[in-house]
């Protein structure tokens, strides 16, 4: 039976070469596995192990190692790197994968960077380093595919030939008119059937969908998502064609506003980083962490407030956690949905109805079946049915409103114009706690006479 992985196969003989120094066996064995386990086994090697890799490997291999490495990662490696060796990788990765990395570094390192690289790829990087971060401008490449509307099928296919080698993706490919305006897309599928003799302006679609270059990312993301394209071509104000954005790459943008929005949620700024200090995380978290501090307070000041009924019922205390943290338990759930569908998108007057009558349906369904759990459990380990029947409508009651709340939050919030994401976790668990001891003791104050 094969249970190791791809990588787990070849780290102990890779190893072994490298030790041995035995440059053309390592070559052979490790550029035979696929690129991205190439990039693992070299990032769990000590640095010394990688300045002996980048002298076994050409920059174009090294670049394709890079491009399979989380963004904060590749610092490291490129400042560890002879700075000759560095600006070739550099050139040798697609123009907006290498925007990203010098967008990392340091400026002089950038500006040295770009004087030691070949000039064409400096010139290409030099153009997409103008663009403010997290636009199409900077995640877009200008390695696209352009043919011309007036060029026959046949022709194009010639062209397509010489170009294909360089282009980031070669499926679509952009018409331009004599001025270089985009005019019309036409797929690879759409050329390879078509007559030899037609002319591109006649199989072309004409309806492009578009991105401005200084459209937010996200925004980008979400058009991706609705229109199912593989990429999508970045214009200028007078429609010329800048480059194109494609799915891979926003894929990672997707990744990156998820874990800034999980972030968000958890009451953690997105600002906390995995390789921040204890102390510096100390900092970010705890203005958070105060005022949950104060809202438990009220909570805490609110359990005294029905001291007298605690007194004459002592029992009831011991259900308190179960029904704050029930609470707490469900709204957190329905926040999470209700957040991910306002990042990916929002939702329009109707879908936020729709959102609430399922939230308030949800919340409705599993109170009911939660508090008759909770009365049969306790009618059975302690024989008291009234506290049952009581402990059992809190949470139903409980439930209904924590679930509700998780969802008219965050729409209020966005409503607001404040990132729903804020919203976070903790902080409506807290305050969950506070209106379910509310309405527990609510409850159990005004029915007293049948506890006694
Ligand atoms: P189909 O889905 O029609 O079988 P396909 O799977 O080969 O085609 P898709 O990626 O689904 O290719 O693209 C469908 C059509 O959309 C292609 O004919 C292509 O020319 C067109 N197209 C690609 N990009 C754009 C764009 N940005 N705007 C408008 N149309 C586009
Ligand atoms: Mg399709």
């Amino acid at each position: 039976m094969e249970d190791k992985n791809n990588l787990d196969r070849h780290v102990d003989s890779l190893h072994n070469l490298l030790e041995k120094e035995l440059t053309g066996d390592f070559r052979k064995e490790f550029l035979e596995i696929h690129p991205y386990d190439q990039a693992m086994f070299f990032r769990k090697q000590t640095q010394e192990a990688r300045l002996q890799i980048y002298t076994y490997l050409s920059p174009e291999e090294i670049a394709e190692i890079m491009e399979n490495i989380e963004l904060e990662e590749t610092e490291i490696f490129f400042t560890e790197m002879d700075p000759r060796f560095a600006s070739m990788v550099l050139a040798e990765m697609p123009a907006d994968d290498a925007v990203d990395i010098l967008n990392g570094l340091e400026k002089d390192a950038v500006a040295s960077f770009l004087t030691i690289m070949d000039k064409s790829a400096a010139e290409e990087i030099k153009e997409l380093l103008h663009y403010e971060e997290k636009t199409a401008g900077s995640i877009m490449t200008t390695e696209y595919v352009s043919v011309y509307k007036m060029n026959t099928v046949k022709e194009t296919m010639q062209q397509m030939k010489r170009k294909a080698p360089d282009a980031e993706t070669i499926y679509y490919m952009y018409v331009l008119d004599e001025n270089k305006h985009l005019v019309g897309v036409l797929s690879l599928r759409d050329l390879i059937i078509a007559d030899e003799d037609v002319l591109i302006s006649t199989i072309m679609s004409e309806h492009v969908v578009t991105v401005s270059v200084g459209r937010d990312q996200e925004e980008i993301a979400q058009m991706m998502r609705d229109y199912d394209f593989l990429a999508l071509p970045v214009i200028d104000f007078q429609n010329h064609l800048l480059g194109i954005i494609t799915v891979d790459d926003i894929m990672d943008v997707m990744e990156e506003e998820a874990s800034d929005d999980y972030s968000k949620l958890a009451a953690i700024s997105n600002i906390d980083r995995p390789d921040d200090g204890p102390v510096e995380s100390a900092k970010k978290r705890l203005p958070w962490l105060i005022i949950l501090l104060f809202l438990g307070m009220m909570t805490a000041s609110l359990i005294g407030s029905f001291e007298e009924t605690l007194e004459q019922v002592a029992v009831l205390a011991i259900f308190i956690p179960l029904i704050a943290g029930m609470a707490g338990n469900t709204g957190t759930q329905s926040l999470a949905v209700a957040v991910r569908g306002i990042a990916t998108g929002g939702y329009g007057k109707q879908g936020k109805m729709k959102l609430i009558i399922r939230e308030a349906t949800t919340g409705l369904i599993t109170g009911v079946v939660c508090g008759i759990v909770i009365i049969a459990v306790i009618y059975l380990w302690k024989g008291e049915l009234f506290l049952g029947i009581l402990v059992g409508i809190s949470i139903m009651v409980t439930l209904v409103v924590a679930t509700l709340s998780g969802a008219l939050i965050p729409l209020a919030m966005d409503r607001l114009n404040i990132d729903p994401a804020v919203a976070s976790g903790p902080f409506i668990t807290t305050l969950n706690d506070l209106t379910s001891i509310l309405i527990y003791f609510g409850m159990a104050t005004t029915f007293m006479q049948f506890l006694l």
